[in-house]
């Protein structure tokens, strides 16, 4: 008997060491469901305690009862434990209502049936049942990358046995004590096995944190929310700047109406219009609307809200702040910012936009400052409203030529300063400061007077992240003065570094020029392979600059350039020319072949690249459909959408498909996915790189997987370089597939062979 007693104070030990140990993993990682096991076995300690103490009283029917319910809650959270965000059983009404009448209508008949001692027993059981089907999916599927997780499973199904045999133990007072010796072996193992788990776990979570796989959920520019039935239960970074709260104060609201101003733009009340607009949504009859949204310091955001449906239940809406854009509208009414001669913006506000652009992102920035030489003697031979005239005129010329890329304001007199603010990187401000020298290169024409002008030049880079505006803006007048004090037309940089890197970029810009002209880019060929029979449809031309002495340089290092010196149109139209013409040297062998060629942004900035795809299609008389064009989301961003459109819906016109590339870099805005006119998305390889080991990595590119195809787009995957990313992939049913694990890029001669 004494030994039945020892046992027990045993278990009960493990249990509060499990709980103690249970708990402090939650502090420490606030993981969900270490504080569901938690919950669970605090309840389960306070059964055996209960048990402990009631010994004498066990025929009371108080006791009876509490010792089923808290086995039935014990259950719960065991069961919680494995469905963090959705309980599957629990997840509608009906079912809901059922398991909760049948829970309570056991004890009711229990007693009516005067059958009240197997109270207990039946929740040992439920327990028991519980344990063993809550461990089969930590087995299997929880974390099932830490063998740790496996053991919880394995652990939890041995513990759920074990305590429905507890039963039949329990009328033999010899086998009870091994029952407890037993029931305590298992709880230090869980505890230990638990221990392991989570420390794996958080370094793990903590690594993938830090991964650019996050980039699309919560780097992305828009506020994204998750949304299950009609309540929240996740929401992205930018979401809970958008709406000045923590995702706390976010997850369980419900969209749009929680977040919302009481009246929209149109005059209808939120409430009522948000619910109609949401039915509609999640019934896919509309995929955007206009909102206004409210932050938590009641600030009105003007959104534009795009809306998926991820499957029957989950929705993800995608909210971008439209605020800043209406105000800037606004903001061109204030003509007291404005210079009354040049309609420049004026120093303040040019100041406040360099901040601006300072803070978004300093590398991208320079400030290009210019003086014209002979001013005063152009003021003194033609007066001065021939020079005012000279004045109105440069900005205008200015900005013909740059159009939205600058910020341009006049520091008094006849002094400039040019804002760049997206700049690939410093060092290609050599581009728009050649284009400044072309500006200048022409006589202005004034009244009727031709005037020849020269100017000088001062740039200054944000050097260190610490530079205000104020002080680089006088960075730039330092520089130039000096180049006023070398003479007329002279250039000059803030730094040396500045001026050395100016002079590498002229040089390497004269042997692209050299090396188009001579043929030196040739097309290299990428096939892509169909997932399902693993066979190949088509494959993807890829630039390479192949100098004269042999050396090969690859597209990192030149299309860069090419871009900044708009050499890619040159370089894109022979690489498009040859493409077509390899293309149907292979259609004898296979007449499906697909070739895809990529169009930079640059290539894209007007309607001429339709003409010029026609004009190549019907030189090396190649059918349409044998051609796709891949582009990236930049030249969209640029221009809204509206004029991309046109261009996009053209060349489909043509017969020709288009492929959104790269798709999860840049700013993978996800509303761009409804917006572009696209017939295939290509995820970018940095998706893939790490499934199907993290679980994070995976469950992206399920969503993503799942999300293209509803939208109706067919899913190119770049980068597979493994077997196992493979299965992966041919398992999610991805359509193609294109990456180093069937083929590298390689020259036409060898694909000519693959194909024969
Ligand atoms: P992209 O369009 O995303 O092309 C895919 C790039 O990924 C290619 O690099 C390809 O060699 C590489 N790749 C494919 N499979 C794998 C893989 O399994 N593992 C790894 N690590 N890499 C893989 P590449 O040829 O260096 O081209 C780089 C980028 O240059 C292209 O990216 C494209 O944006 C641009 N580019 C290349 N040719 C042209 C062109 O003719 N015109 C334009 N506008 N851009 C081009
Ligand atoms: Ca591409
Ligand atoms: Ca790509």
């Amino acid at each position: 008997m004494e030994l039945v007693y020892y046992s027990q104070i045993l278990e009960l030990a493990t249990t509060i060491i499990l709980v103690v140990v249970l708990f402090m993993l939650y502090f420490y990682g606030k993981i969900q469901y270490v504080k569901d096991i938690a919950q669970a076995f605090s309840l389960y300690l306070i059964l055996l305690i209960i048990s402990i103490i009631s010994i004498a009283y066990s025929s009371y029917l108080l006791i009876s009862f509490i010792k089923y319910f808290l086995l039935v809650a014990t259950s719960f959270f065991i069961y919680k434990s494995a469905y963090p965000q959705r309980h599957p059983p629990l997840k509608d009404n009906v079912t809901r209502s059922l398991l909760l009448l049948t829970v309570g209508l056991i004890p009711v008949t229990a007693t009516l049936s005067n059958a009240k001692d197997l109270l207990e027993g039946i929740g040992y059981i439920i327990l028991g049942i519980t344990f063993v089907y809550t461990g089969i999916r930590w087995y299997r599927k929880m974390i099932p990358e830490i063998k740790f997780s496996k053991f919880v499973g394995g652990g939890f199904v041995i513990f759920g046995i074990h305590l429905m045999d507890f039963i039949i133990v329990q009328y033999s007072p010899t086998t009870l004590v091994y029952g407890y010796f037993v029931a305590a072996g298992m709880e230090a193992m869980l505890a230990v096995a638990l221990v392991f788990m989570n420390f794996a776990n958080m370094k793990m979570m903590d690594r993938i944190s830090y991964t650019r796989y996050m980039n699309l959920f919560n780097n992305s520019s828009d506020a994204i929310l998750m949304i299950e039935k009609d309540t929240i239960f996740d929401c992205n970074v930018k979401a809970e700047a958008m709406f000045e709260r923590s995702k706390d104060q976010i997850v369980g609201k419900t969209p749009p109406m929680d977040l919302s101003a009481s009246y929209q733009e149109n005059g209808r009340e939120s409430f009522e219009y948000g619910h109609e607009l949401f039915s509609s949504a999640s019934k896919g009859e509309i995929t955007t609307f206009d909102w206004i949204h409210m932050s938590a310091n009641n600030k009105p955001i003007q959104c534009e809200v795009s809306f998926f449906t991820i499957d029957e239940n989950q929705f993800a809406a995608i909210i971008r702040d439209m605020t800043y854009k209406y105000a800037f509208e606004e903001e061109l009414n204030f003509h007291k910012y404005y210079d009354g001669l040049t309609k420049l913006p004026k120093r303040e506000l040019f100041i406040d936009r360099l901040e601006r652009a300072l803070e978004v992102s300093a590398e991208k920035v320079a400030l290009v400052a210019f003086n014209i030489d002979n001013f005063k003697e152009i003021n003194d031979q033609y007066g001065h409203s021939y020079g005012d005239e000279l004045l109105r005129q440069i900005p205008i010329k200015v900005q013909g030529v740059f159009k939205q890329e600058i910020s341009m304001t006049r520091l008094g007199g006849d002094q400039f300063v040019l804002m760049f603010d997206r700049l690939v990187n410093h060092n290609r401000v050599y581009i728009p400061l050649e284009r400044i020298e072309g500006i200048f290169s022409e006589a202005f024409t004034v009244v009727d007077t031709s005037i020849d002008i020269s100017v000088c030049i001062g740039v200054a880079f944000p050097e260190m992240i610490s530079l205000n505006a104020m002080e680089l803006l006088k960075n730039v007048d330092f520089a130039l003065n000096s180049a006023k004090k070398k003479g007329r037309g002279k250039l000059e940089f803030y730094s040396d570094d500045g001026m050395e890197e100016f002079n590498r970029r002229v040089g390497l810009e004269k042997e692209m020029q050299k090396g188009i002209a001579s043929g030196e880019f040739v097309a290299y060929y990428q096939p892509i392979v169909e997932s399902k029979t693993q066979k190949i449809i088509g494959a993807e031309a890829l630039a390479r600059w192949v100098k004269a002495d042999g050396e090969m340089v690859y597209p990192d290092v030149f299309i860069p350039v090419a871009e900044e010196t708009e050499l890619i149109i040159n370089i894109g139209e022979q690489i498009l020319y040859q493409a077509c013409l390899d293309c149907k040297v292979i259609l004898k062998y296979y007449p499906d072949f697909v070739m895809n060629v990529n169009l930079s942004a640059i290539q894209l900035k007007d309607m001429s690249v339709v003409a010029k795809i026609e004009e190549v299609l019907n030189k090396t008389e190649l059918t349409a459909r044998h051609l796709h064009v891949e582009l990236t989301e930049t030249s969209f961003i640029e221009d809204g959408g509206a004029h991309f459109n046109e261009i996009l819906r053209r060349i489909r016109d043509l017969g020709v498909q288009v492929a959104l590339d790269d798709f999860g870099t840049g700013y993978s805005s996800l509303s761009y996915l409804t917006e572009m006119e696209v017939d295939t998305i290509k995820i970018d390889r940095r998706f893939i790189v790490k499934i199907p080991r993290e679980p994070r990595a995976t469950a992206l590119i399920q969503f993503l997987t799942r999300l293209v195809h509803n939208l109706g787009y067919e899913m190119v995957i770049e980068g597979v370089e493994e077997k196992d990313q493979l299965d992966f992939l041919v398992d999610l049913g991805c359509d193609y597939i294109q990456g180093y694990y069937f083929f590298r890029p390689m020259p036409f001669k060898q694909l000519k062979d693959l194909m024969e």
